[in-house]
């Protein structure tokens, strides 16, 4: 029987639904995650302890595992462990993108140069470090800008300036959130860096995909019928199939085709956030992983597999059926955190459900943390799920849930933070 290594970081969403996909599989399952599970001693094939922030030392720890417990494949769930999946992979020579593809989607600038040079829509870009002066920064920007770290995700610290006091503050912004100490550990020299972009303007999807042996097939195109023109990026509403004319579709998935063949990306799941205007399909990102959060919970394919059991039967070379999206429409509207605060209460859950459509509330966040919002902020409060015949129903459902929510979020007193 195969064994896959599943690269699990223990904040992930993602973990029931790769273990469930796993367990329907069929192949053994070994866990790679930061902390020792409880009873691993008693089944050492299956759990391996692993700090993903040291990915060359990781690396050998998963060597070592696979001389006593040889591996088929290793799937990386998310952007933390994306580069120690390539690494380890091509350690072992199993079949994987290459490190460097895996390294460009983590640097935003070199994302950006490669975009360039392979003739892809792009906008002006200029790196600056973290430690120049602002306002002689912004004498060489063309606005409105996007500034933004290099290494961070879900928006984190990426913010809109349309002139030069909005960009001197972003700037002082992103440089203290890129000295905050999580962000230095994760980021290192990275998080030295801010990238100022031009802004894009334009509606905004996201595609999900799957490359086989450098073919790009498209699993899913999710509009964001939620303008994002800033000044902070935050994601609401995903749904799927897109409402945009058939050779919009079209443009895009040719785009992403052609940045993840000029990142010298090749297998396994890829997704990207595009923006389309008048001139065309524009990259805005493209990241070696499947959608983040719970949001692939809106997919289904052919008779009935999810995103995992897709994204694992490539892994191991099993024979998927299809790769076709089940045809009713689904979308996903991630929470947004309203303002920062201990979260003390959420009221409306249960009408929230009723809304016809609707399929699923979850509420990610424990009762008595700490929220923080964009542009710090990393989490959503949670996921709300719909399901209907149309788009615009799925729309119309999620919309009319989330107004049923009401939360309490009371400040930080400064003598607890
Ligand atoms: P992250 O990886 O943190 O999600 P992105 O680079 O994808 O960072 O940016 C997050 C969001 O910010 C995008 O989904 C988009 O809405 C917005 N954004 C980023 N860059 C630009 C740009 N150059 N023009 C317009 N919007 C942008």
């Amino acid at each position: 029987m195969p064994r896959l290594l599943l690269l699990l970081p223990t904040r992930t969403y993602r973990a029931h639904d790769f273990m469930e996909a796993a367990g329907r599989l069929g192949v053994e399952v070994a866990v790679g995650s930061e902390r020792e599970q409880a009873l691993a001693a008693l089944s050492p094939e299956k759990h391996l302890v692993l700090d993903f922030l040291q990915v060359e030392e990781a690396t050998q720890t998963i060597v070592t595992f696979a001389e006593a417990y040889p591996l088929d494949a290793i799937v990386a769930v998310d952007d933390d462990t994306a580069l120690l999946g390539a690494m380890a992979s091509e350690a072992l020579s199993l079949p994987y993108n290459s490190v460097a593809s895996v390294a460009a989607t983590g640097n935003k600038h070199r994302l950006r140069l490669l975009m360039a040079s392979a003739g892809l829509l792009s906008p002006p870009f200029a790196l600056f470090s973290s430690a120049d002066d602002p306002g002689q920064a912004a004498q060489s920007i063309s606005f409105p800008c996007v500034l933004k770290p290099l290494c961070l995700s879900a928006s984190r610290g990426v913010m809109r300036a349309d002139g030069v006091e909005q960009f001197v503050v972003a700037f002082r912004r992103l440089r203290a959130l890129l000295q905050t100490p999580d962000v230095v550990r994760r980021g290192g020299k990275l998080a030295r860096q801010i990238l100022v972009e031009g802004f894009i303007p334009g509606r905004e999807v996201a595609l999900e995909g799957l490359l086989v042996k450098g073919e790009l097939t498209v699993l899913a195109l999710f509009d964001k019928p939620d303008p994002l023109d800033g000044p902070f990026f935050e994601e609401t509403l995903y749904i799927t199939p897109s409402r945009l004319p058939t050779a919009v579709q079209q443009d895009i998935a040719v785009c992403t085709a052609h940045a993840a063949q000029a990142l010298g990306l090749r297998e396994g799941p890829v997704h990207a956030e595009l923006r389309v205007n008048d001139r065309g399909a524009w990259l805005i990102e493209i990241a070696a992983r499947s959608i983040g959060g719970l949001c692939s919970r809106t997919l289904r394919f052919g008779t009935g597999m999810s995103l995992e059991d897709l994204i694992l039967h490539h892994a191991i070379g099993a024979n998927v059926g299809s790769y076709e999206r089940q045809r009713h429409a689904a979308g996903v509207m991630m929470l947004p955190i309203p303002y920062g605060g201990i979260l003390h209460e959420v009221r409306g859950q249960e009408e929230a459900k009723r809304v016809p459509g609707i399929e699923e509330l979850t509420i990610t966040i424990p009762i008595g943390q700490e929220v923080v919002p964009l542009p710090e902020g990393a989490q959503y409060l949670g996921f709300l799920f719909a399901r209907n015949d149309t788009p615009e129903g799925v729309e119309t459902a999620l919309r009319k849930a989330h107004q049923c929510l009401t939360y309490t979020i009371e400040p930080v007193h400064p003598q607890n933070s």
